[in-house]
């Protein structure tokens, strides 16, 4: 392969060669392209040159810097990784990169999923072109999109020593989580919380307490994490988004999310509460 033959679009500085060693971003769909070490760890491939074949059509964007050393994303069409690599679930990489990493490579995936989702103007049809590394422009009617995210509420509601769980339909294992949902046109957070708990729940809930929020890039949604307190109600599930749930005690949990989630580190955190009255 050529040197330094990528380009790389900078809204600054106008098209430009990537000169220097780069973190390479790489994925095919949901699947981040990792290099397996001598000693069998996983890392982000590192250098001047992609470790696979860019087309041209291939578009390389920056996203962040690791100590000055560029990262940047791509999406490329293949089956098979080569030698030494291995494609590996975006979600699943949790487990094997530094978390630095992990949130970088979030970042490329919710980019390269806004870039393939924008070609085409929304308002009339013509090509987008980028304006800036996070915005395109129409080439005919002028109209901006930047990246968009799907703003979701997740709450952990307790009573006494119990935690309401509930198993989602759309999750992927046997587990419990929390209750969660989209945020709707015209709703503030706490008001999608109050609804999505009544709606699936059939509870009433109060003393909201905002807890962090955390990107979530499966594909581009931002989760608002909340704590609540039961107030009234029969749990009365709604089964067309729950398929089970009930209080638990928190001795005595069932399995639950795993470590990168909001979710879970809320229920550990509640758990190491209860364990210290
Ligand atoms: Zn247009």
């Amino acid at each position: 392969m050529l040197k330094n033959k990528y380009v790389i679009y900078d809204a600054a500085d106008g098209f430009k060669p990537s000169t220097a060693s780069c973190y390479w971003f790489i994925f095919c769909q949901d699947e981040i392209l990792l290099k397996v070490t001598d000693s069998c760890q996983c890392e982000i491939p590192k250098g001047s040159d992609a470790p696979v074949n860019v087309e041209p059509w291939n578009r390389i964007h920056p996203i962040a810097k690791i100590e000055n050393h560029d990262c940047v994303a791509v999406s490329v069409d293949m089956s098979d990784a080569p030698e030494g690599y291995v494609f590996y679930p975006l979600r699943q990489s949790f487990n094997v990169l530094p978390y630095v990493f992990y949130s970088i490579a979030g970042k490329a995936r919710e980019i390269l999923y806004w870039d393939k989702n924008t070609q085409y103007c929304g308002a009339c049809g013509s090509p987008m072109k980028f304006h800036t590394t996070i915005s395109k422009r129409c080439t005919c009617c002028g109209k901006e999109v930047w990246p968009s995210l799907a703003i979701a509420i997740i709450v952990l509601i307790s009573h006494n020593d119990e935690v309401l769980l509930v198993q989602s339909r759309k999750f992927k294992g046997n587990y419990y989580g929390l209750v969660s949902g989209f945020v709707e046109t015209g709703e503030n957070l706490e008001q999608c919380v109050i609804r999505e708990v009544l709606e699936e729940t059939s509870l009433e809930i109060d003393h909201l307490q905002y807890v962090g929020s955390q990107a979530w890039p499966f594909p581009s949604a931002l989760m608002a994490a909340f704590r609540a307190q039961y107030v009234r109600g029969n749990l009365n599930l709604q089964y067309s988004e729950l398929s089970k749930g009930g209080w638990f005690k928190w001795n005595n949990l069932p399995d639950l999310p795993k470590e990168d989630s909001i979710a879970r580190k809320m229920i550990d955190k509640w758990v190491h509460e209860q364990r210290g009255l």
